[in-house]
C-alpha cells in the first residue's frame, strides 16, 4: 500500500469532473486500499480518488468512531438517488483544505446506488455523519468542494489564504 500525496486547494485539479470506473480489476482493488492507507494517515473519514489527482469517480469512507473497530468503505461510480426534505448541520473539513473547518447544511438523509469492489451493484440509504460524508465526497467527484456550500465572502477568505500559502511554498 503506498500513501499518496494530497491535492490542496486551489490547485484546479480539484474542479476536474471524475469519470466513471468501468471494471472492478485489480488496479482498481490496489488504488483502493492505496487511497484508504492515505485517508487514514492524513487522519480523514473520507477521500475522493481525485484528492489524490486521479480523475476517478472513487471513493473511500471510514466514520467508525475512534474506539470502535476500522470500518473501511470504497464506493465506485457512487451516485445520489434521492434525499430527505430534513436537513442537518455538520461542521465539515477537508484534506484537500488542511485546518479549515465551517459548519454545512445538507439533507439529514441520502439514498445512494453504487458499484462495490465486489463488481455488484449496491443501494443504501444513510443518515447522520455518513450521510454528510457521502454528499462532501460525491461533490468532490464533480469537482465541488464543501467551501462551495458557504457564503461567498468566507470561500473568497479561505481560497485567498490558499493562493498565498500555494505560492509561498512555490517560491
Ligand atoms: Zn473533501
Amino acid at each position: 500500500m503506498t500513501i499518496k500525496p494530497l491535492i490542496i486547494l486551489p490547485d484546479p485539479v480539484l474542479r476536474l469532473q471524475s469519470k466513471p470506473i468501468e471494471t472492478v480489476d485489480q488496479a482498481v482493488r490496489t488504488f483502493a486500499d492505496d487511497m484508504l492507507e492515505t485517508m487514514y494517515d492524513a487522519p480523514g473519514i473520507g477521500l475522493a480518488a481525485i484528492q489524490v489527482g486521479e480523475p476517478l469517480r472513487m471513493l473511500v469512507i471510514d466514520v467508525s468512531k475512534e474506539e470502535e473497530e476500522k470500518a473501511p468503505r470504497v464506493f465506485l461510480n457512487p451516485e445520489i438517488l434521492s434525499t430527505s426534505d430534513a436537513r442537518s448541520t455538520y461542521e465539515e473539513g477537508c484534506l484537500s483544505i488542511p485546518d479549515y473547518y465551517a459548519e454545512v447544511e445538507r439533507p439529514a438523509e441520502v439514498t445512494v446506488r453504487y458499484l462495490g469492489l465486489d463488481g455488484q451493484m449496491h443501494e443504501e440509504t444513510a443518515d447522520g455523519i455518513l450521510a454528510t460524508c457521502l454528499q462532501h465526497e460525491i461533490d468532490h467527484l464533480n469537482g465541488v468542494l464543501f467551501i462551495d456550500h458557504i457564503s461567498k465572502l468566507k470561500r473568497d477568505m479561505v481560497v485567498k489564504k490558499f493562493t498565498k500559502q500555494a505560492r509561498r511554498v512555490s517560491a
